[in-house]
């Protein structure tokens, strides 16, 4: 996975150049969530490493939320701003208006009429074409089924032609679902919910989305990875996993919003 977003980096770093290109990523952060700050440090990196103009925008975090408002508005009405993204999560007291942000710089894809496809699902979609996994007719199975992952993701699945079943923490009998996948996508946020006892015979690809910290603390997904790996084809590993391909895909959504 990391040489396949290495190569796509090197690439996007090269359009860039060639198209005399100077997209420019607005971040929002609300206050200083340990775990935001983290992801912005990446992505900040990732534009700096591309050619993209990384503007860090750090509100406080007891912020009113008509200023978070006037400040989306604000950037959304700055032509020299390409792409907008509101790092999540917010304090509890805003709501992220993502309407606010002009649709043709929501690289995150958030809008339902959002030019871009979400950043997460992008990912993947890229990747499992890249390894030449063909969905076609085949038997994929998304647990979890947010807004941002597992709705959007069910639908890409379904225009590559998988026959999609999505699950949910109301799933009885999740295991039946897993046994008879030939791909499963889990996004969920919960250590170990896919363990060995849940795969099937025809191993499956098994992509890993979630992030949680185990008990010494250490940054793992959604698989029992080890336990999994000689019953899968492939399984995703976390970290250096599905977090990278996210990252590449703002960056490919932030390139194709400023050649707009
Ligand atoms: P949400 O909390 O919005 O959704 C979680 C989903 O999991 C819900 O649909 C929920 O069902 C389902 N769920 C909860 N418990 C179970 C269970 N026991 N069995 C089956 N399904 C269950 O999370 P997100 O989609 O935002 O994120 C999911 C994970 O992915 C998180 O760990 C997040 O940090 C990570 N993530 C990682 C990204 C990356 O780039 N690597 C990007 C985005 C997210 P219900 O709808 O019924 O509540």
């Amino acid at each position: 996975m990391k040489d396949f977003v290495a190569k796509r980096k090197e690439l996007l770093r090269e359009e860039v150049q060639k198209n005399n290109l100077t997209p420019t990523l607005a971040i929002i952060q609300v206050g200083a969530n340990p775990a935001s700050n983290s992801y912005v440090k990446g992505k900040l990196k990732d534009c700096a490493e591309l050619g993209i103009e990384g503007q860090h925008i750090n509100l406080p975090a007891d912020i009113s939320q008509q200023k978070l408002d006037n400040t989306m508005m604000y950037l959304s009405a700055n032509p020299d701003v390409h792409g907008i993204i509101v790092q999540l999560p917010v304090p509890e007291h805003l709501h992220v208006k993502n309407e606010l942000i002009n649709k043709e710089k929501d690289v995150d894809g958030f809008r339902v009429d959002s030019p871009y496809t979400p950043c997460t699902p992008l990912g993947i979609m890229m990747f499992l074409k890249e390894k030449g996994i063909s969905l076609v007719g085949k038997n994929v199975v998304i647990i979890g089924r947010s807004e941002i992952v597992g709705r959007p993701l069910a639908k890409l699945c379904l225009d590559a032609h998988a026959t999609v079943t999505v699950c949910h923490s109301k799933t009885d009998n999740l295991q039946f679902y897993t046994q008879h996948a030939d791909v499963i996508i889990v996004a969920v946020g919960k250590e170990k919910l896919l363990t060995r006892d849940m795969i099937g015979d025809n191993k499956p690809v098994v992509i890993d989305v979630g992030i949680n910290r185990n008990a010494e603390g250490k940054l793992c997904g959604d698989c029992d990875y080890a336990n999994l790996l000689d019953v899968c084809s492939y399984v995703s590993p976390v970290p250096g996993g599905v977090g990278l391909l996210t990252r590449l895909a703002l960056m490919e959504n932030t390139v194709k919003a400023s050649k707009q």
